[in-house]
């Protein structure tokens, strides 16, 4: 794949609050004047973005080197018992492809559904094959952009690592976003070296290594309880281990884009890249 980093790239999960102002393009040039590297695009309540801007995106994008992905509304559930919904959700979700691709954005990030009534062998035949009827569209349409099933942090969501998986195996052009708070959170485990380093080598094993060479992962703060995540804060404020995290994604040359999604944002951003530059240092 032409555009595979080199590299292991920080961004923000929207516009930095320190922007100029609440605009994806000022969003593009404070993330470059921070000394990050990307921003995803928060679609998260629909996409209201228009072509004409989203072609202003890229090009401002292009001109920084700033590298963009984008975050599929929230209103997706590919295992509603509504085949209504069912099909609004595909809809959404090529929406979210179609206006991402021309933005410039790599990747197309989204949560799948919710188990609702239903065990998880039945919600996972309904996700496949939901997705399925998505990929080929989005196949015949050429578009570049990777579609990605994000691991999620509640119980009642579809999304565990395993399931996440599995359908990347099953479903040719599906990729994992990899929300490393969310599988603590799901659990209440995932919180150390060793652990990060079996899901990291969990990932190469069942997706071939250049799964990590092309990685595209979440990270945040997290509060969470006996159903799973509750709800995000900053790092310094949890439990989670970051500096081991971040010692593993280096360790196992993992390669692509970390997008932080601590309510601090860019804070907490530009300390992970510090963070994670400080130990390459260090390892030298
Ligand atoms: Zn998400």
């Amino acid at each position: 794949m032409a555009s595979a980093p080199r590299a292991l790239l920080f961004g923000t999960a929207g516009v930095p609050f320190s922007a100029e102002d609440p605009s994806t393009l000022a969003g593009i040039e404070r993330v470059k004047a921070l000394g990050l590297d990307g921003q995803e695009i928060e679609f998260v309540q629909g996409v209201a973005m228009g072509l004409d801007t989203a072609r202003k995106v890229r090009e401002r994008a292009e001109a920084l080197g700033v590298r963009l992905s984008v975050h599929a509304p929230y209103h997706i559930n590919l295992n509603s018992e509504d085949p209504g919904k069912r099909l609004a959700s595909q809809e959404r979700l090529l929406k979210t492809a179609r206006i991402g691709e021309a933005c410039g954005a790599t990747s197309a990030v989204f949560h799948a559904a919710f188990y609702g009534q239903d065990p998880p062998e039945k919600a996972y035949e309904a996700v496949r094959s939901g997705l399925r009827t998505v990929l080929s569209i989005l196949r015949r349409e050429r578009l570049g952009i990777t579609l990605r099933v994000e691991t999620m942090g509640k119980r009642a969501q579809f999304g565990s690592l395993d399931e996440v998986l599995s359908l990347c195996r099953d479903l040719e052009g599906l990729q994992p976003c990899l929300d490393f708070s969310h599988l603590h959170a799901r659990e209440g485990k995932i919180n150390s070296y060793s652990e990060f380093e079996q899901v990291l080598r969990k990932v190469a094993r069942k997706l071939g290594p250049r799964a990590l060479r092309n990685a595209h992962i979440h990270i945040a703060g997290i509060h969470y309880g006996d159903r799973g995540e509750i709800k995000h804060l900053n790092l310094g404020e949890t439990d989670f281990r970051y500096d081991e995290w971040l010692q593993a994604l280096r360790d196992l040359g993992v390669e692509g884009m970390v997008v932080c999604e601590s309510p601090n944002l860019e804070a907490d951003a530009v300390m992970l890249k510090r963070l994670y530059r400080a130990q390459g240092a260090r390892s030298v």
